[in-house]
């Protein structure tokens, strides 16, 4: 047993409309979520659409940067502004689109510590590099170059989101087994620099994750709740995704 408290996080990704906003306001203000953080992280421009009482508000990537001449970036303070509350770092969308670093992905986690957001790092690996063997030494890479730019103090309160990448948005997840073991070697990762820290992180899951196979991977240990891609989309299966975590 752990006192994380569990977080369901959907990731619309270059999805939705206003329709669908409201659709979630709805359906999500109708529920109650006891004892579970769900955030939505639709486009940065529908965040001030929402109606969101019973639910928190996150976007998908935000500048390392302050405001400034950065044509097309979104700084921490105006996501604020619009209602966010977490933001996502480090997709493996945005990783492989735009060539983010995992030096890149940091400053960009640190700069949204240092603002007052709750970034969700992302990490994970491709399919090669898992049919390789180097799972570990990959994501502990990934995890390391946190360090570089945060301290245990700065990281306190942010999540990781472990995404094998061969289970985005393939229909492919990882078995319960799988996803366990990655985290438990991660939370042993952040074990090196703080215990403290390791034990109040929260891990998440993404890569397919379904009404049907929630519940398995939230039973893990190590498995503190779930980074929805698709499915997020979806209000039942969203809600059912949710209630899978309580
Ligand atoms: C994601 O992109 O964060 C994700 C987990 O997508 P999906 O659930 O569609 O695999």
């Amino acid at each position: 047993t752990n006192n994380r408290t569990p977080l369901v996080a959907g990731n619309w990704k270059m999805n939705g409309s206003r329709s669908l906003v409201e659709t979630f306001s709805h359906s999500l203000n109708a529920q109650s979520f006891e004892g579970l953080d769900v955030v939505v992280c639709p486009p940065d421009g529908y965040l001030s659409m929402f109606n969101n009482e019973h639910f928190s508000l996150g976007a998908q990537d935000v500048s390392h940067l302050d405001n400034g001449a950065h044509t097309g970036d979104m700084s921490t303070d105006m996501l604020k502004e619009l209602g966010a509350k977490y933001v996502i770092v480090g997709h493996s969308e945005r990783r492989e689109d735009h060539n983010e670093t995992n030096l890149l992905v940091a400053k960009k986690a640190a700069k949204a510590k240092q603002a007052g957001l709750i970034p969700i790092i992302c990490v994970g690996e491709s399919l090669s590099v898992r049919e390789a063997g180097d799972v570990k030494s990959f994501v502990g890479e990934q995890i390391a170059a946190l360090f570089a730019e945060m301290t245990s103090d700065t990281l306190n309160d942010a999540v990781i989101a472990y995404e094998p990448i061969w289970a985005i948005g393939t229909g492919k997840t990882a078995t319960p087994e799988q996803a366990q073991e990655v985290h438990a070697f991660i939370r042993k990762t952040l074990t090196e620099h703080d215990e403290a820290l390791a034990h109040r992180t929260r891990i998440l899951y993404g890569g397919s994750v379904k009404p049907d196979n929630a519940k398995a991977l939230f039973g893990q240990p190590d498995i503190d709740g779930g980074l929805i891609g698709g499915a997020s989309l979806k209000t039942d299966d969203f809600m059912a995704i949710c209630q899978a975590a309580i």
